[in-house]
């Protein structure tokens, strides 16, 4: 039987952006519905790693980290092509980040956001949405869900962005990704993450090991050309020292998008955030710190746009604006320094790992002060004209 239900803000999608979301704004009293496809959470495939300062943006307090913590990280190496290695070091005995469990990660979230008062349905799949005068009707697997905002937080495939036409046909640019857990892996250093880019390893993208707990690790790769499992297949054999012994326990893919926000995120009575939205750093494929600022911003103006009874499209644009501020500057970056380098060749990346010192990778990676990066560059005229002239347009 189809069951009615009537809430304040409907969120399709329980990841990271959906669950910050019902947090905060279950915090003021709203009644705050979570609907989620899959029977558990953090069923997609992720390389788990965050950086340090996620865990204030998503106001979870330190001490909680060792319920999701697999591996504190201080380090990053960053591999050229052949095979020159940039180190990237957090500050002395300051941690860089965690490769976390996301599932129990996840989970705290939701108990973040269940003692506000929000609830959670899983395997609630969003089907329908049908405009009604305040708000919409929403059809999910049991229930027909009065909404007075709808949150489209449902990730890279988002059946909100497409039903409702934000999303434009080829708009969205996405990486098709993949990952082993592997266990019994040989690592010189378990305290850092280990990047891999070149034509030959991952054509327009990278591989990567992210060390877990005991002697396990994620070890992914995205490519923009070619079939990844063929190039993830082929890493592993390349590097017998490290996977000589080892084992495969599990393989997901997924896809992330990368090719920055979409043009409309919101509508009257309607908000994306997090993937949805295109809110991913594109040159490292990292979205989960840019997610949860998302629907963590959202809610902020959404409680406004609550209490001042004004849920049009003009109210909720000022969640674009503010997320544009910080958040949405980095990714314009970050996604210029990807098409940069996704046009360089293996010998030019060679150079470039020559030239740039840790932190203008981390800069780059990030879309931090890119500026300052490019201008480093036009002092060299191999670069001056491909790399810095882009970078600083
Ligand atoms: C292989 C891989 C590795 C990655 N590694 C990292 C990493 O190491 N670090 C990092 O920061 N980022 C990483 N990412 C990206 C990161 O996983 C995402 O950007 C981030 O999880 C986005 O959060 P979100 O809440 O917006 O969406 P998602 O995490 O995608 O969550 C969306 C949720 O919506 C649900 N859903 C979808 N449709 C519906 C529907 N119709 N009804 C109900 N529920 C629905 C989904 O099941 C899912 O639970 C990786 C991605 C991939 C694919």
């Amino acid at each position: 039987m189809t069951k009615s239900i009537s809430v304040d803000a409907l969120v399709v999608g329980a990841g990271p952006a959906g669950l910050m979301f019902a947090r905060k704004f279950s915090s003021k009293g709203y009644r705050v519905l979570v609907v989620e496809k899959e029977n558990r959470l953090s069923e997609k495939a992720c390389g788990e790693g965050i950086s340090a300062r996620v865990l204030m943006t998503a106001e979870i307090p330190i001490k909680e980290k060792e319920r999701f913590v697999s591996r504190e990280i201080k380090r990053a190496y960053v591999y050229s092509p052949s095979g020159l290695r940039i180190t990237l070091n957090g500050s002395e005995e300051e941690t860089l980040g965690y490769i976390i469990n996301k599932k129990e990660f996840l989970e705290v979230m939701a108990e973040y956001a269940t003692m506000e008062g929000a609830d959670i349905m899983m395997m609630e799949p969003a089907k329908d949405f049908e405009r009604i005068d305040d708000g919409f009707n929403v059809k999910t697997k049991n229930c027909w869900i009065k909404t007075r905002l709808l949150v489209g937080a449902d990730g890279y495939l988002s059946t909100v962005a497409r039903k409702l036409g934000f999303e434009r046909p080829r708009e969205r640019k996405i990486i098709p990704s993949i990952q082993y857990v592997m266990v019994n892996v040989e690592l010189d250093d378990w305290e850092a993450l280990e990047f891999y880019v070149g034509k030959s390893v991952a054509p327009y993208g990278y591989a990567w090991i992210f060390p877990k707990d005991g002697k396990k690790a994620n070890v992914g790769i995205g490519v923009q050309q070619g079939a990844p499992l063929y190039y993830l297949n082929k890493f592993i054999k390349d590097h017998p020292e490290k996977f000589g012994n080892a084992t495969k326990v599990e393989f997901r893919g997924a896809a992330v998008t990368i090719g920055g926000m979409l043009k409309k995120i919101v509508a009257d009575n309607v908000m994306l955030i997090g993937e949805a939205a295109g809110q991913v750093i594109p040159l490292t494929g990292g979205g989960i710190h840019s997610s949860i600022a998302g629907g963590s911003i959202a809610a902020d103006i959404a409680i406004e746009a609550f209490e001042e009874n004004d849920l049009s499209a003009v109210k909720l644009k000022k969640y674009v604006e503010e997320y544009n501020r910080h958040w949405g500057k980095r990714i314009r970056d970050s996604k210029k320094a990807l098409e940069v380098i996704d046009k360089l060749s293996d010998e030019e990346l060679d150079k470039l790992a020559e030239i740039l010192d840790p932190k203008d990778v981390l800069d780059l990676a990030n879309g931090l002060n890119i500026t300052r990066v490019a201008a480093k560059l036009m002092k060299y005229p191999v670069f001056s004209i491909k790399i810095a002239s882009k970078l600083l347009s």
